[in-house]
């Protein structure tokens, strides 16, 4: 029997009594017990000989030894020491699978250091690699994850991710809709994203509290508008989100009272086209992505020529 097959509620339920431990709520262990969403999530990777696959939590190995015979190379990221260990033996027939023992993330705004490294390496000694994401992704991290890796300069191609209900619906809101926010602009400005299934609780064990979807984002060929500069603009969103609902321009003369004074915020908006009562939440993804390249070129050469750097460790919340 091949090792993903067992992954059944009956199969995980003995090896975590065999074991003497407990899935961990915390991390986020819900495993996936159904084969045949497993093999969707999987398939609808596209997965190819030439492929570099990065998986975040490895768990019990059930889905990298499903994804590994496909692929050249899988590096499957696993936080749990207990879980390590058992993905470790699952994996082991699998001589293209790389498990690290680490947390995926240094901080919310920042991949671990190993884990780029090492991703670097793989792709390196890979011929013409295409790299993805596939991953039933932990509840906790699932955010930063996809948004680090949007920022990064890693070469991603397709993202195929199991994440939480009301996550996903975020992801895919428009301008004007309650999920709307920095996730959604960040995401949607550079990739088209698309939820493939929604998913009931009953599929995992232990059981959710709440809905899943498994979602497929892939980079933009033709984004709606060039964003200037990437990491101003995940700032500047982050930034006008966090009071939504207050006008855009009182926003604006709080955020860069450092550098602009009020009449050069009500000439920028004005110049821009843009009302006096609009609020972030009612502009599309290209009024911001202009509107964030016009503070940026207005401020550049200025003593502080990004948003407060004190500040910008911030990531963008779901
Ligand atoms: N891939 C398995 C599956 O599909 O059944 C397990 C997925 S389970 C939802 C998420 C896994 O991610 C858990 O094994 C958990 O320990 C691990 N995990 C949680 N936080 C993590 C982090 N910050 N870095 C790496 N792994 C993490």
């Amino acid at each position: 029997m091949k090792n993903a097959e067992r992954q059944t509620r009956s199969f995980l339920m003995k090896l975590f009594a065999e074991h003497g431990f407990h899935p961990r709520g915390d991390l986020g262990q819900n495993f996936l017990i159904d084969l045949n969403l497993m093999e969707f999530v999987v398939r609808s990777g596209g997965l190819q000989p030439s492929d570099v696959v990065l998986e975040i939590g490895a768990g019990t190995g059930g889905m990298t030894s499903m994804i590994a015979p496909h692929v050249s190379r899988v590096l499957s990221i696993e936080i749990d020491s207990n879980m390590y260990e058992i993905a470790r033996e699952t994996t082991a027939p699998f001589e293209n699978v790389t498990l690290l023992r680490t947390d995926v993330l240094k901080n919310k705004n920042r991949f671990s250091a190993v884990v780029v490294e090492t991703l670097q390496r793989i792709l390196a000694e890979s011929p013409d690699p295409v790299f993805k994401l596939i991953a039933n992704l932990p509840y906790n991290v699932a955010t930063p994850v996809m948004s680090n890796l949007v920022a990064s300069d890693l070469p991603w191609s397709v993202m195929v991710v199991t994440i939480q209900w009301e996550l996903a619906q975020k992801m895919v809101a428009k301008h004007g809709e309650s999920g709307y926010g920095a996730l959604a602009v960040w995401l949607q400005s550079q990739c088209q994203v698309k939820i493939l299934k929604k998913v009931k609780p009953t599929v995992f064990w232990p059981r959710p509290q709440v809905d899943s979807a498994i979602v497929r984002l892939e980079p933009l060929e033709n984004p709606p508008a060039k964003i200037d500069d990437r990491r101003f603009f995940q700032d500047f969103i982050r930034r006008l989100f966090s009071q939504r609902r207050k006008l855009l321009r009182s926003v604006l003369i709080g955020m860069f009272r450092k550098q602009l004074t009020k009449p050069d915020v009500d000439r920028l908006l004005v110049d821009g086209g843009f009302a006096e009562n609009a609020r972030a939440e009612n502009l599309d993804i290209s009024h911001l992505v202009a509107l964030s390249n016009r503070f940026r070129r207005e401020i550049a050469g200025t003593s502080s020529d990004i948003l407060g750097e004190d500040e910008s460790e911030e990531s963008i919340e779901a």
